[in-house]
């Protein structure tokens, strides 16, 4: 009511407030230039679980605030989405990290997390492109990994962006399986390559009560359509062991490393080849 409204107002104001002033120092960061601004992608790999090769990396942008130190992308993200200016920030990643990946070794793929937001644009398919040829990364190389919001409406033109791109040979993932509003029609409805197994799955895979026959199911399922699994969040050699018996194909985690800096990875992987 009116009264619960003033009783709160002094600190919605200065939530308010402190989004106005994140938003225009986004802005601010775009329009130096990304780098400039402080943003910066971080690359986190993925590991085989049948034979400990890693097999890609997902790039993960990073903002160092100049007053404020490292802001999460969970909190500028959705301030991203809500003012639009994702589209920009997901075509500085997408760039970046083409062009980064085009030094990794050849069997190492790329994945970037597009948002909602810009498969709203239209253009998403003709930057895609351009991002690949001004890299000379093989679209073969290059994974998206998208989230079921994107098909939550039905929406033909996402089904249109998502068929276009996997034509030129574009891999889809489904990110963050089994959270949010996810159902089984998603899958019905377009062919992804890749599941996404949501960290909250593996955290308590190995719990009496835990969730290994969700992850099974999912397994099977996947297979059954000819997709492979990631595990997300892998932290303990016990989960690994777990996701591992019940089949799932890939894991990601700090058990094997967190995301790092673009040089970062590229030592990882020379040690993680001649180990
Ligand atoms: P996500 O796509 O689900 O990414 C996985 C998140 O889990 C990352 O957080 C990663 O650092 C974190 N993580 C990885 N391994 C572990 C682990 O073993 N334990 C735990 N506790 N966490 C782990 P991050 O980098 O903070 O990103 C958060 C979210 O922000 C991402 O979730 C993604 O939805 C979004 N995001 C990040 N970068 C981009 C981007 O370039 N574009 C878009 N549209 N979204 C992005
Ligand atoms: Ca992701
Ligand atoms: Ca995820
Ligand atoms: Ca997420």
């Amino acid at each position: 009511g009116r009264r619960t409204y003033r009783f709160f107002e002094p600190e919605m104001d200065a939530k308010v407030r402190e989004r106005r002033q994140l938003e225009s120092d986004l802005r601010h960061a775009i329009a130096l230039g990304g780098l400039e601004g402080g943003l910066e992608v971080y690359y986190q790999p993925c590991l085989s679980l049948k034979d400990d090769r890693i097999t890609g990396c997902e790039a993960l942008v990073r903002w160092r605030h100049p007053e404020r130190g490292m802001v999460s992308p969970a909190e500028f993200i959705p301030i991203a989405e809500d003012t639009g200016l994702i589209n920009e920030i997901g075509e500085w990643v997408l760039a970046t990290a083409c062009r980064d990946a085009a030094n990794w070794p050849d069997d190492i793929r790329l994945a970037v997390n597009v948002s909602p937001v810009q498969f709203k644009s239209g253009t998403l398919a003709l930057k895609i492109m351009a991002a690949l040829a001004a890299s000379n990364l093989p679209a073969s190389r290059l994974e998206l990994e998208i989230t079921e919001a994107v098909l939550i409406r039905d929406d033909d033109a996402a089904l249109t962006i998502l068929h276009q791109l996997r034509a030129i040979g574009v891999r889809i993932a489904l990110d963050d399986f089994g959270t949010g509003y996810s159902s089984l029609s998603y899958l019905h409805r377009f062919p992804f390559d890749k599941i996404k197994i949501d960290r909250c799955f593996v955290d308590d895979i190995a719990g009496p009560d835990g969730s290994a026959s969700i992850v099974q199911a999912v397994v099977n399922l996947a297979t059954a359509r000819r997709m492979t699994t990631t595990a997300e969040g892998v932290e303990t050699e016990e989960q690994q062991r777990l996701l591992r018996a019940l089949g799932c194909s890939e894991m990601q985690g700090y058990l094997f490393s967190a995301a790092k800096p673009a040089d970062k990875v590229l030592e990882l992987f020379a040690l993680h080849r001649s180990r």
